[in-house]
């Protein structure tokens, strides 16, 4: 690898060390890099943090809480095309949408009142059509997130048919409820998109695959996955706030 020029951030460095490692992954199961879309997942880290990363060229990241985002998108640039990835909340759809009119995507609709919500905003609001994937729970583990594989027809179908506000791109997972994955969990989430897009009849290639984090998007993408979502691993360690007495 190249050395490393004295002025770069060590986000921006570790960022280009993951492109790298995408696009060798992907080129290994016979893709383009640019097949394969990287989410910088900046969840906990200050804005200061994503500006170095926005600087190393970067366009892409994903928030997974409405508080968190609302605050930090108006402080960065309009260019950034930011993903919901966290659990959303009905009485947070309207503030999440005026709030970031650059939202590109909500990975996380799990539920049809959650479509139908983000489906009514997005139409008050007047703004382009959202894309949205279905997030399916592929671990069999309890879990309030995420429809049940045998559910996913029918909200990827309740999306396209029901919401016209909402544009349908594919499905999204976890994987274990700790969030590790294991391959099962991405060879769940591949089965889905097949019946997926043989009961809409849609292509393969036209329903992403959103699946692999910081310890296992090669994998991921050896495996399919066309979004990887990775945040420690170009961000360092989250350190959450000790919780506060009241
Ligand atoms: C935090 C988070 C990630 C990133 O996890 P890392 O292991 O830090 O890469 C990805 N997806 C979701 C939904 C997350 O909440």
């Amino acid at each position: 690898m190249a050395a490393t020029s004295a002025m770069e951030s060590v986000p921006a460095t570790a960022l280009r060390s993951v492109l790298h490692r995408v696009a060798q992954a992907a080129e290994l199961s016979g893709r383009c890099p640019d097949q394969v879309k990287v989410v910088a997942v900046s969840k906990t880290k200050p804005v200061s943090v994503l500006r170095e990363v926005y600087d190393a060229g970067h366009r892409c990241f994903g928030e997974n809480y409405v508080q968190e985002i609302v605050e930090k998108a108006p402080q960065l640039p309009e260019d950034i095309e930011w993903h919901f990835i966290g659990n959303l909340q009905s009485n947070k759809v309207k503030a999440l949408l005026s709030a970031v009119p650059n939202l590109a995507m909500v990975e996380s609709v799990d539920d049809e009142k959650i479509a139908n919500h983000l489906d009514r905003a997005v139409g008050i609001l007047g703004r382009n059509p959202l894309k949205v994937l279905v997030q399916v729970n592929t671990s069999g583990e309890i879990s309030k997130f995420g429809v049940e594989p045998s559910g996913c027809v029918e909200l990827a179908k309740h999306v396209c048919l029901n919401c016209p506000n909402l544009e349908f791109c594919g499905l999204m997972t976890i994987g274990m409820l700790d969030y590790t994955s294991t391959p099962e969990n991405f060879k769940a989430l591949a089965n889905c998109r097949t019946e997926v897009c043989r009961t809409l009849g849609i292509k393969e290639e036209q329903c992403e695959l959103s699946m692999g984090m910081s310890a296992d998007f090669e994998q991921a993408i050896e495996m399919g996955s066309s979004i990887v979502r990775i945040g420690s691993t170009i961000f360092g360690a989250r350190e959450y706030p000790k919780k506060q007495p009241n």
